[in-house]
């Protein structure tokens, strides 16, 4: 039997990554499946399994072969449970690759690439610790950052290999995706000549960046670079997330927020996330902007029930609750502020 090359690729589908980020992570994968599908060596070794994480983790493509490999739709969560994800990689790995024995040899060492643009939102020590004690001899961990808001001090006690990927611009991602096909690519031909070799990193693309310095966080319940609510649209109670992203301009000792946009989701999302017991709260004086409803086109999605929820509305008068199900009322100039409970992040 060939020797299998499995390559996981561990994903951050948390809030913060919704919209763009997002988008670019389905079509990389695509991009990375046809590069990979056009050579030989690839074809014949590589096998491929995808590991998201936002609020849990799951695997969303068991490992399979380049062939059959069918790029999936990334879904999306609250939170970022590093450490959850980590120990799913870790169990699947344990499960999936074939170990050498005296009787037969083995699956090459799997390569993992884990992307991620946030911080931690769990614990991470005992995944660490099980990381570095079962899984750091026998397997290689590739992490990439995107973006700079990234937490790189928990990620460099597993790895050597921490990069940072700046800038989100088409241009720059297509070359990074093209530098992970390549490296797959690479690391295929290379374990099959020199067995023991580990993986080997194409030649870098402008804007990633081997990250050296690791600036300290704490874990925190909640990514401070984003602002995230869920809503859900009274018409079709469909849901959906609206995300604000922190504004440099806000004065010092202040919060702003400035609006990204409303994006609709699947039900899905609330599976793939972490309650957060706290139930951070914003106050509504420090997001600047308000969307229109995703699904229906209502002119606010921004309207809040007595019950917390928020919803979509057209303006004032009657309304139907799609979180409590029961009716109120939208007085005219309701405008004041009003804390909201926002997602991890
Ligand atoms: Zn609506
Ligand atoms: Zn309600």
């Amino acid at each position: 039997m060939m020797r299998r090359l499995p390559v996981y690729f561990l994903l951050d589908v948390s809030e913060s990554m919704l919209g763009l980020p997002l988008r670019q992570l389905e079509t990389g994968m695509e991009q990375i499946i046809r590069s990979l599908r056009t050579d030989p060596q690839a074809l014949e070794s590589v096998y491929l399994s995808v590991v998201a994480f936002a609020g849990k983790a799951d695997v969303i493509v068991p490992l399979i072969d380049v062939v059959s490999f069918y790029p999936p739709r990334l879904p999306v969560g609250s939170g970022t449970a590093l450490g959850a994800a980590l120990n799913c990689l870790m169990d699947n790995i344990e499960k999936d690759v074939v170990k050498t024995t005296t009787e037969r040899r083995g699956d090459w060492k799997p390569v993992i690439f884990l992307m991620t643009d946030g911080r931690p939102t769990d614990n991470t020590d005992e995944a660490v610790r099980r990381w570095n004690t079962e899984f750091a001899h026998r397997a290689q961990l590739v992490a990439i950052t995107l973006g700079d808001q990234a937490d790189t001090s928990v990620l460099s006690k597993m790895t050597d290999d921490v990069l940072c990927l700046e800038g989100n611009d088409g241009k720059t991602f297509k070359q990074f995706i093209d530098w992970i096909s390549a490296s797959v690519t690479a690391t295929s031909y290379l374990v099959e000549s020199n067995a023991g070799a580990g993986v080997s990193l194409a030649k870098k693309p402008t804007g990633l960046t081997l990250v050296k310095d690791f600036p300290v966080h704490t874990a925190s319940a909640v990514d401070e670079s984003v602002v995230v609510l869920t809503g859900r649209c009274q018409k079709s109670e469909r849901p959906y997330l609206i995300k604000y992203n922190r504004s440099d301009d806000a004065g010092f000792g202040e919060q702003e927020f400035e609006l990204e946009g409303a994006f609709p989701i699947e039900e899905s999302f609330f599976a793939w996330s972490a309650i957060d017991k706290e139930g951070a709260q914003v106050n509504t004086d420090q997001l600047i902007g308000v969307p229109a409803c995703p699904h229906c086109g209502n002119g606010t999605a921004f309207a809040m029930c007595s019950c917390g929820g928020l919803l979509c509305t057209d303006g004032a008068g009657p309304y139907s609750c799609p979180w409590c199900k029961t009716e109120g009322m939208f007085s005219e100039g309701s405008d004041g502020d009003f804390d909201v409970t926002r997602g991890m992040g």
